[in-house]
């Protein structure tokens, strides 16, 4: 199962010539003059042992009036619709410019899988473009030299798990495991673009028994999947979309849905991974727990993979109906909680009982705050002001006597939110520091719960 990317960017940046190496036959026109060829081109494309689909957006003119502006984006526009990975060209020479920013708009927008790479990359004369693409909010650049074949190594890495990403996905979208709500909704070709409103992904995790399915069903307000006392009847990730009170949501379970769907000769198959698994399709993680048994071995190595994969958390204690002393209960879970996984300081915690219903409400405004969260994105100069703030407050250290100093943040990326921090010796900065300054984000910006990565690097 392969997938489709398409090179995106503004002419001139070195679509072609990247276009040309991954296909491998000169099929494109490369030329000095921006616009030699026209329209989307695609290739069929080898890198390392990967097989994928490439479309090429290049051929136009640098938009110097409105209507070839206009033609521009709809071509990306077009090309980003048809591919289920984007990757993004600037020019490391140039610089970011205003129709890079233009572009970076409409990726951020419209495209769940965006990999942004600095062109022309070769040399020290790309130093200053490449730092300059953090800007962009998309991640971290590749270095990529098309024309020299640089930084391909770079791209394989980022292009594999998100290969093996479509991979499962076509997988779990097979006809005889879709237990879709629509029920023609069948996919012959086994395989979905992802669209534009795209539902919330969701993924609810747990140890067998916890009540995933339960929970599931009650949801959807009606007996649609399974449930059994039985552990682990079945074991292949399912999804299905639904409509949680106006909210669309995609759900991954991971026992219990796919009792329904007649995947049962597979079952024996597939491995006990498949919460692991879930996470990977998530944006948004329930993680499950039983209020009899919280917070054991298995329920706290999922909630770390959760944080580890960047996902936004949200913790539900199921049962709740049968628990007694609810106050002193949800006592000591707030502090197993903090105790036991510090690095999700401030996730919600939501008590629901799956049987009943109660709580579900507040579990489905969680699920949409902690997306919202996930999403954030602060600005340049708030995030300057604001370091500002906190240098003073608490200045970094000094290690030998030379205080470290931090010249200027970015948020680079979203989903989770990720942050650079330009500084004189990152490789001296301490834990600690740094933890000051994410737990600083955190409160000041309002992001609880939402993994934040935050890179030191220093100005080259
Ligand atoms: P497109 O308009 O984005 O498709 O850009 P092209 O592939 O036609 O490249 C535009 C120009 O940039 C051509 O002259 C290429 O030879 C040059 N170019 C492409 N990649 C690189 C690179 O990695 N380094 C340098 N220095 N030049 C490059
Ligand atoms: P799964 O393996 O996580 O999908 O768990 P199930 O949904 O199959 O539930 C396991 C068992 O727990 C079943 O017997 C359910 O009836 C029971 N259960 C699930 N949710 C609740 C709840 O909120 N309260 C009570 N009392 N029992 C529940």
């Amino acid at each position: 199962m392969s997938f489709t990317l398409a090179i995106v960017g503004r002419p001139n940046v070195g679509k072609s010539t990247l276009f040309n190496r991954l296909v491998g036959k000169r099929l494109a026109l490369v030329d000095d003059q921006p616009g030699v060829t026209r329209d989307l081109r695609e290739g069929e494309a080898r890198l390392g042992d990967l097989r994928f689909t490439v479309i090429d957006t290049a051929g136009l003119e640098e938009a110097t009036d409105e209507s070839l502006q206009g033609r521009m984006r709809k071509l990306t526009e077009r090309a980003v619709d048809m591919a289920d990975i984007c990757l993004f060209l600037i020019d490391a020479r140039a610089g970011v410019t205003p129709t890079d920013e233009m572009f970076a708009g409409i990726l951020r927008k419209r495209s769940a899988h965006v990999i942004l790479a600095a062109n022309k990359a070769e040399g020290a004369a790309a130093d200053a473009g490449v730092i300059e693409a953090y800007s962009l909010g998309l991640g971290e650049p590749i270095r990529l030299s098309a024309e020299h074949g640089e930084g391909m190594n770079d791209l394989y890495s980022q292009l594999m798990p998100l290969a093996d990403l479509f991979a499962e996905r076509a997988a779990a979208d097979a006809p005889e495991t879709d237990v879709s709500l629509d029920e023609d909704g069948d996919d012959d070709e086994g395989y979905r673009k992802p669209t534009i409103a795209k539902p919330l992904q969701v993924a609810v995790v747990g140890r067998p028994n916890a009540g995933k399915s339960t929970l599931i069903n009650k949801i959807l307000g009606e007996d649609r999947l399974l449930t059994g006392p039985e552990a682990g009847i079945t074991r292949d990730a399912i999804s299905l979309t639904l409509d949680w009170d106006g909210l669309p949501v995609r759900m991954f379970d991971t026992a219990g849905m796919r009792k329904k769907a007649k995947v049962q000769d597979k079952v024996e198959k597939l491995s006990v991974s498949d919460g692991l698994r879930a996470v990977k399709f998530a944006e948004v993680v329930v993680v499950l727990l039983d209020a009899a048994i919280p917070f054991e071995q298995q329920d706290l190595r999922i909630a770390d993979l959760a944080e580890r994969e960047g996902r936004a958390v949200v913790v539900a204690v199921n049962k709740w109906d049968i628990e007694d002393d609810k106050q002193a209960k949800l006592r000591d879970l707030r502090e197993a909680f903090e105790r036991l996984l510090p690095q999700l300081r401030g996730a919600p915690l939501i008590t629901v009982s799956a049987k009943t219903g109660r709580g579900l409400d507040r579990l489905r405004d969680a699920v949409e705050r902690a997306y919202e969260v996930w999403n954030r994105r602060v600005t340049t100069a708030q995030l300057n002001r604001w370091l500002a703030g906190m240098l003073e407050a608490h200045p970094p250290p000094a290690p030998g006597g030379r205080r470290i100093k931090l010249r200027y943040m970015t948020q680079a990326k979203t989903r989770p939110p990720g942050f650079v921090v330009m500084c004189s010796s990152p490789e001296k900065m301490p834990e600690s520091y740094s933890r000051y300054l994410v737990n600083g984000l955190r409160e000041d910006f309002d992001m609880p719960g939402t993994p934040i990565r935050l890179h030191m690097r220093s100005q080259s």
